[in-house]
C-alpha cells in the first residue's frame, strides 16, 4: 500500500490573491503539468493536426466569453500565472483542454456517486469520485482549502494549474464533474470555468444556474449533493440539459448521458463502452447494501470488474491514446465537512482526511 499524503495548499483573499498563492505554492508542479500537456498535444498530432501554438490560439478564443461572465475566475487564473511564473496562454490551454482538443481524445473518464442520510450507517451525506486522467499528472494532484473574500470557504481537489471544481463548500454544496461528449460544443465559456463557479454557490438553485449559464462552450455531468441529502445529476451540453434526481437516496454517474433527450446530442455513443460498464457496476454495488460507511465506498472505488477499464481505472498497456488511470479518489462527508482522499489508484493507496473549518 502506498501511504503518500497529498499536499494541502491553503489560500485566502481576492481571486487574484488566491491564484497567486496557488501559483507560488505549486510552481514546479504547474511547470510539470504544462510540459505534460505540451507532450500530449505533440503525441496526438496525427489525430488532431494541432500544434501547441495552435492550441494557444484556440484557447484564446474562449477567453472573452469567460471574461464577460466570470471575470473573477480569469483573475484567479492570471494570479496562478503570476505566482507560478507561467504564461496565461499556456494555462488557458490546460483549462480548456477538452475544448481545444474537440473532445477527440476522450481524455477524462471518472466515476461519481453519492448516498444520503437514508443510505449511510452514520446518517451523513457521502459523495465519492474517482478522477481518471493521464498518469503523468498524478504527480500534480493537491488539495486546496480556500477562503475567498466574496463567497463560502471550500475544500477541493485539483491538479497542475487547473481551476478547482471538484469539492464542497461551507454552504453544504458538493460537486463532482464527469466528462460527457456532447456534439453541440461551441466557442463559449469553458467547462472548467463554469464548474469553478459552482463552488461559490450557496443554494442548489444557484449551483444549477451556474451550470446552465448561457453561452457555455459544452458541458459536463455535474453530480451535485446538498447537505440536506438532495442528490442531483445535471447533464449538460452546450445547448441542452437534463436534471436527474437520486430518489432512492443514492445516485451514480460516469461519462455517458442517461437522459433520453441528452442521448440525442451524444457524440460517438458507440465508442462509450467502458463508461456504461462502470455505471451499471456502480449501480449494482450501490444496491448490494442498505447502509454504507466510508469504508464501503472505498471498496466501490477499488472495484476491478472489467479491469483495466474498471471503476478503479488502470492504464491500458500498448494503447497510447488510452492511457488514463485513476490518479486520485476522494470521498466527501458533507455532514462532517471532511474529505477522505487517496493519491493514486485507490486499490493500492491509503486515504487521509482533510477538514474544512469554516
Ligand atoms: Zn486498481
Amino acid at each position: 500500500m502506498n501511504t503518500r499524503t497529498l499536499p494541502l495548499v491553503e489560500v485566502r483573499g481576492s481571486h487574484r490573491q488566491m491564484g497567486q498563492q496557488m501559483g507560488e505554492a505549486r510552481r514546479e508542479s504547474i511547470a510539470h503539468a504544462l510540459e505534460t500537456a505540451h507532450q500530449l498535444i505533440d503525441d496526438a498530432y496525427q489525430t488532431l493536426q494541432l500544434t501547441w501554438d495552435g492550441a494557444r490560439i484556440q484557447a484564446r478564443k474562449y477567453l472573452p466569453f469567460a471574461q464577460e461572465r466570470y471575470p473573477q475566475y480569469i483573475e484567479e487564473l492570471e494570479g496562478i500565472a503570476e505566482g507560478a511564473n507561467a504564461s496565461l496562454d499556456d494555462l488557458l490551454v490546460i483549462n480548456a483542454m477538452e475544448a481545444v482538443t474537440s473532445d477527440a481524445l476522450h481524455l477524462t473518464k471518472c466515476t461519481s456517486l453519492a448516498v444520503n442520510q437514508s443510505r449511510t450507517a452514520s446518517g451523513n451525506v457521502l459523495v465519492a469520485h474517482n478522477e481518471d486522467w493521464l498518469p503523468e499528472d498524478e504527480a500534480d494532484v493537491f488539495v486546496l482549502r480556500a477562503f475567498p473574500d466574496d463567497g463560502p470557504p471550500f475544500l477541493a481537489m485539483t491538479y497542475g494549474g487547473l481551476l478547482p471544481n471538484i469539492g464542497f463548500n461551507a454552504a453544504g454544496i458538493a460537486q463532482c464533474c464527469d466528462s460527457v461528449y456532447p456534439s453541440d460544443s461551441r466557442i463559449g465559456i469553458p467547462r472548467l470555468v463554469v464548474s469553478r463557479a459552482v463552488l461559490s454557490a450557496r443554494t442548489i438553485s444557484e449551483a444549477i444556474r451556474h451550470i446552465l449559464v448561457p453561452q457555455r462552450a459544452a458541458g459536463y455531468n455535474h453530480l451535485l449533493a446538498h447537505e440536506s441529502g438532495e442528490l442531483y445529476s445535471i447533464e449538460v451540453s452546450a445547448r441542452q440539459f437534463a436534471v436527474l434526481y437520486g430518489l432512492d437516496g443514492s445516485i451514480a454517474h460516469t461519462n455517458h448521458y442517461l437522459d433520453p433527450q441528452m442521448k440525442l446530442v451524444e457524440s460517438e455513443p458507440d465508442e462509450q463502452i467502458s463508461t456504461r460498464i462502470r455505471y451499471f457496476r456502480a449501480l449494482r454495488l450501490l444496491q448490494q447494501r442498505e447502509k454504507f460507511t466510508v469504508k464501503d465506498l472505498v471498496e466501490i472505488q477499488r472495484d476491478h470488474v472489467n479491469y483495466p477499464e474498471s471503476i478503479c481505472n488502470h492504464e491500458t498497456p500498448g494503447d497510447p491514446l488510452d492511457r488514463q488511470k485513476t490518479i486520485t479518489a476522494l470521498i466527501m462527508d458533507l455532514t462532517q465537512r471532511q474529505m477522505h482522499i487517496c493519491w493514486g489508484n485507490p486499490c493500492s493507496s491509503t486515504y487521509c482526511t482533510y477538514q474544512l473549518d469554516a
